[in-house]
């Protein structure tokens, strides 16, 4: 059995660890949930076809980074890479377009990609996003770049940069494309091959190549944005004067084209110095024509999704803190346990943090175990306690030194909440 690991790119999140990731989901669905903004949880597990038709044949998680494979009836079926797609066939499928044209979701959980692992780059990782579905202003734009710089601020990241783009509308990416391709076609032999291949299915593409030659080759290439419409260049004139009046610094770059086929007009990035050379920590923008595309009416959106594992790295250690326990209870023989047992129960009612020793070991040391923890309370229940039918409860102060000490009988429970009262719930 030895031999047995988990799958490359994939990681165990242990205890330890999990305390951070738990602290920074709470921030997080709290901000989530000030912004009214409600949760959408789809499979995990999805026809292939949706993600090609979804996110587009020639992108780079489609041709080359899905986790694909039949099942036993044949189907071909792929472990969800983003979660998009995945939203807009859940919202067409359930008939949600028609009744709630306005809806503001988010979804988190793990998503798949066969990419090289690497810091910051797993095969399975995870993400939170956020979709606003039914939304065609530029005050939608600039709420939901708000919304991820926000949640990035509570977590007190800091040194982020916003790098937005805009894609303009699918005509105007129409006329940028025809002069594109002549381009393309003079320079076709000095592309890299993946970038060649492209030209002839998707040559938008190639814009994303990562290919450091073909990237210097692009900036001599004619440059979308000359291809706007008025009407596209008035959208992002807007989006910006929108984020300088909500002080949010924003850096342009044109290069940004993002890796999935579906954006139009803004797209965006939220990137951290820290984070060495995966940068990214958030990327979404709008995508117009997607729910169309998918076989719903059409309806504007704009979304973003940040990868948590990267989240979790630019979060501060304050989130590696546990919660800390309110009462440690110490016990020895068998009425007493029951009787721990019992008021453990009792007392977890309260919303306290209640750790009950069984290990059955003798009271020195459960108070030592006890001492480690450093809980603000601890009950001790031994035979002379359960014979009395009374426990002993000390409280500590920050410090850890004992403070004062009560004698509470198990049937006084109007005792018992004072004292919690007192001692526990109001500082
Ligand atoms: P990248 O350029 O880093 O590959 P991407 O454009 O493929 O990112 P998106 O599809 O926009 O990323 O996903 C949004 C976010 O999800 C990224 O900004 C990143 O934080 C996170 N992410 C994407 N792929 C991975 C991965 N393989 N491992 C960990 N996080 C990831
Ligand atoms: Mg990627």
């Amino acid at each position: 059995m030895n031999n047995l690991k988990n799958l490359r790119g994939t990681v165990d999140l242990l205890p330890d660890q999990l305390i951070k990731w738990q602290n920074v989901e709470k921030i997080v669905l709290e901000q989530l949930a000030r912004a009214s903004i409600n949760e959408i949880r789809t499979p995990i597990l999805e026809m292939t076809e949706l993600f090609i038709r979804g996110i587009g044949e020639e992108t780079d998680v489609v041709s080359k980074e899905m986790y694909t494979f039949k099942d036993r009836g044949e189907r071909s079926c792929t472990l969800r890479p983003e979660g998009t797609a995945s939203v807009a066939r859940a919202l067409i499928q359930n008939g949600m377009l028609s009744n709630h044209p306005l809806q503001k979701l988010w979804y988190m959980g793990p998503m798949f990609r066969y990419e090289r692992p690497q810091a910051g780059r797993q095969r399975q990782f995870h993400q939170l996003g956020v979709e606003f579905i039914g939304y065609d202003s530029v005050r939608s734009d600039v709420e939901i770049i708000a919304l991820a710089w926000d949640i990035l601020g509570k977590l007190g990241i800091k040194e982020l940069n916003l790098e937005i783009n805009t894609l303009g509308d699918l005509n105007d990416r129409l006329n940028f494309q025809k002069s594109f391709l002549k381009w393309l076609e003079i320079n076709k032999n000095s592309l890299d091959l993946d970038s060649q291949n492209r030209i002839c299915k998707n040559p938008l593409r190639i814009l994303d190549s990562k290919n450091v030659q073909t990237q210097k080759l692009l900036e001599n290439a004619p440059k979308l944005f000359n291809f706007l419409s008025e009407k596209s260049r008035k959208r992002y004139s807007n989006l910006k004067k929108n984020l300088e009046v909500l002080k949010i610094p924003y850096v342009e770059n044109f290069k940004l084209v993002r890796g999935l086929d579906y954006y139009t007009h803004t797209a965006f990035e939220i990137t951290s110095g820290s984070l060495g050379s995966q940068a990214t920590v958030c990327g979404g923008g709008r995508y117009d024509d997607l729910i169309k595309q998918m076989g719903g009416p059409n309806t504007p959106a704009i979304g973003f999704a940040i990868g948590l594992e990267r989240l979790i790295l630019l979060a501060g250690r304050e989130f590696e803190i546990p919660r800390n326990t309110d009462i440690y209870i110490i016990n020895q023989g068998l009425i007493a346990e029951s009787l721990a047992m019992d008021l453990s129960r009792k007392l977890r009612n309260y919303d306290l943090l209640v750790e009950l020793d069984l290990s059955g070991a003798s009271f020195s040391k459960q108070f030592k175990k006890a001492n480690k923890l450093k809980p603000k309370s601890i009950i001790v229940i031994g035979d002379d306690e359960a014979v009395n039918g009374e426990f002993i409860i000390r409280l500590f102060d920050q410090s850890g030194n004992r403070n004062e000490q009560e004698i509470i009988s198990f049937e006084n429970d109007i005792k018992l909440e004072n004292w919690i009262n007192k001692n526990l719930l109001l500082n």
